[in-house]
């Protein structure tokens, strides 16, 4: 039970398919309390349910594109429950239409837009972090590989990670001197809503698990584990990292069934 007595907050709970639906498992079997925030009301709704068997603590809405909806929520937990552990970052968003084929079709429009919500939430969390975490307190967001290799069709979104884990070590490194943690999971390819708008995304899945050295897909759960791990104080010297959590499958470069 290493989370217990602490208590976090999870942004970007869409159902019971998203990675932080496994990640919230993973804390609430670890002893955590859990908050969640939502972009919409309708989306609220759809998660409430969800929401309550982790803590009995009301859905709070925020739309990490618009200005001043971070703080907002923030500043409404802190003053109900007040400062909390940890946070948990797993928001990602690109116009589906643009995950697939060249990535030099990428329109202006949809660039800034990926960037906006898919990076610049994460700083603009770190930003006000201090504000509503604990000293000692831990972050965590979420990459892919695709941001280090070409993968078909992820494009722009490969961009946002790659800009996302840069982030990672800046804010790692203004957030250390409070004692805060900053750090990124790259997860391999789960089938979610968000991982559905990439075009032939089954075919990524495939790729993945038979280049694996464990043969393998990635588990929500095992996603969800590290994450504890990384939120928890099993991991108080660890900041700025980005760590694999895909059954090794960024370490191969050739196998020779490929060929
Ligand atoms: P998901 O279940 O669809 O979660 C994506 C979340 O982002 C949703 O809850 C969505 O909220 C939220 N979001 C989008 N725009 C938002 C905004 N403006 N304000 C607030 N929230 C917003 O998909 P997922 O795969 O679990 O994605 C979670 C994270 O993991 C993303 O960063 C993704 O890139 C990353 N990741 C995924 C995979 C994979 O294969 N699935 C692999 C590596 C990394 P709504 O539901 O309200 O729209």
């Amino acid at each position: 039970m290493i989370m217990n007595g602490k208590i976090g907050l999870i942004m970007g709970l869409a159902n019971k398919f998203s990675i932080a639906y496994g990640i919230a498992e993973s804390l609430k079997q670890m002893g955590a309390k859990l908050l969640f925030t939502s972009q919409t009301e309708y989306f609220k709704n759809k998660i409430s349910d969800i929401a309550k068997s982790f803590g009995d603590h009301d859905v709070i809405l925020c739309d990490v594109s618009k200005d001043g909806d971070i703080e907002k929520a923030f500043d409404c937990i802190v003053s109900t429950i007040g400062k909390i552990d940890f946070i948990v970052h797993s928001i990602a968003f690109s116009d589906k239409d643009e995950l697939i084929g060249k990535y030099y079709n990428t329109t202006r429009a949809n660039f800034l837009h990926a960037m906006n919500i898919s990076c610049y939430s994460f700083t603009e969390t770190c930003k006000h972090a201090r504000s509503i975490l604990k000293e000692n307190g831990s972050l965590v967001t979420l990459t892919y590989y695709g941001s280090e290799k070409v993968v078909p069709n992820y494009n722009v979104m490969a961009l946002a990670k790659a800009a996302l884990e840069t982030s990672v070590r800046y804010l790692a490194e203004d957030l250390g001197e409070f004692g805060i943690r900053v750090n990124a999971i790259s997860a391999g390819p789960i089938k979610t809503l968000a991982a559905s708008g990439v075009s032939e995304f089954s075919k990524i899945l495939s790729y993945d698990r038979q280049r694996s050295p464990l043969r393998r897909n990635v588990t929500q759960q095992e996603i969800g584990d590290a994450c504890t791990f990384l939120l928890s104080d099993m991991s108080s010297g660890i900041t700025g990292e980005i760590i694999h959590v895909d059954c090794g499958s960024n370490i191969i470069g050739v196998k020779f069934d490929d060929v």
